[in-house]
């Protein structure tokens, strides 16, 4: 992997310069990394590590809370200055498709979980390497960690990241995600504050 541009991004929430790394020179599917204001890697950094979700980024998808988590990380970022790393690893790493059969077993009856291993995936799929490459290639050491993904922090700290802080990123639930919300607390134990 290697850093193949950066360039200045005007961006909803505020200026930022956005980098894309990827494998070949016209790779189709480069992580992106959006920093926001001066991030300076001698001190802490707020970063935030985004998977992909085409449906929740791009259309609003109310079945999770990606879209909402976006916008609120960047918003946040916009004031304080951070780091968001896009990971190209949809749908938990399983892929847009499938994901979108994940939801059609969804309906009738399955968890966000055991749809996935219906279909044969593990409930998640995702690595951090690619996230910690282009951690390392910005000169970031101490990490302020937006998240709430106990998997996360640990993939981090192992790569040889100090956490020194984890921010919550906690969207508003709604009627058709709070099953999902409560899956991700229950089977994935992620940090989450959810109203009963
Ligand atoms: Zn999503």
């Amino acid at each position: 992997m290697k850093l193949l541009i950066s360039t200045a991004l005007p961006t909803r929430w505020g200026p930022a310069e956005i980098s894309a790394y990827g494998e070949r020179e016209n790779d189709e599917s480069p992580y992106l990394c959006l920093a926001f204001g001066q991030v300076d890697p001698s001190k802490p950094v707020m970063v935030r590590v985004h998977s992909e979700c085409f449906t929740g980024d791009v259309f609003g998808s109310r079945k999770c809370e990606c879209g909402d988590q976006l916008d609120m990380s960047c918003k946040q970022l916009a004031i304080e200055s951070g780091v968001l790393i896009y990971a190209r690893q949809e749908g938990r790493g399983i892929g847009l498709v499938n994901k979108l059969k994940a939801y059609k077993l969804q309906d009738q009856g399955l968890d966000t979980a055991q749809a996935n291993e219906q279909l044969g995936f593990p409930i998640d799929m995702r690595t951090y390497e690619k996230v910690a490459f282009i951690l390392k290639d910005m000169g970031i050491k101490d990490i302020r960690l937006m998240t709430n993904n106990p998997d996360k922090l640990e993939a981090l700290e192992e790569a040889g990241f100090n956490i020194v802080e984890r921010i919550p990123v906690q969207a508003e639930s709604c009627t058709f995600n709070m099953a999902y919300l409560r899956t991700k607390r229950d089977v994935m134990g992620h940090l989450l504050d959810l109203e009963e």
